[in-house]
């Protein structure tokens, strides 16, 4: 298994992916760990970008046992799912931080923004009327530098009239 030279944010880095999965009590199996290096390359990737990457390390895995991993690996706590509004899921293994997102309106290029006011105050919202709350999800919309720089500074249309990520 290749070792991680420098993915995109350190934060995303699985140190071992082995010692990961036996510390959330799953087997050590090479398809885990191959989703847990892909994820920590490239986080925030859809399934299907990781499957195929999986498969450029591993060769054949079915698309479906990479569903089923990227799966228990959510249900572990190892990855979590975030899914912006008109985007595929996307997963990443920096978990438990409550961090956010900031998505580009053009192209869906994704980053993450750190908590905004400290220590998970998103958490306690003035009245959850009765909820035990566990998760805040807050998706900060804009335009990527690339796409600035291409001139994408407006909202974004496609040539067919859709778009692909809703404007609000
Ligand atoms: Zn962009
Ligand atoms: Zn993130």
């Amino acid at each position: 298994m290749p070792v991680v030279a420098s993915p995109a944010d350190p934060r995303h880095h699985v140190a071992d992916p082995r010692a990961r999965l036996r510390q959330a009590g799953l087997r050590v199996t090479a398809p885990r760990q191959a989703v847990l290096g892909v994820l920590g390359d490239h986080p925030h990737s859809t399934a299907d970008a990781v499957a195929s990457a999986v498969r450029g390390r591993l060769g054949s895995v079915s698309t479906q046992a990479v569903y089923d991993v990227l799966a228990a690996c959510v249900d572990a706590g190892l990855v979590r799912r975030i899914e912006p509004a008109g985007s595929a899921a996307r997963y990443e293994t920096r978990t438990g931080d409550n961090h956010h997102h900031v998505v580009c309106r053009a192209c869906g290029a994704t980053a993450d923004i750190d908590c905004v006011v400290g220590e998970r105050p998103c958490l306690a919202p003035s009245d959850a009327g009765g909820f035990v709350v566990d998760e805040a999800e807050i998706v900060f919309w804009g335009t990527c530098p690339a796409c600035r720089d291409a001139g994408a500074g407006t909202p974004h249309i496609d040539a067919d009239g859709t778009s692909s990520i809703p404007s609000r």
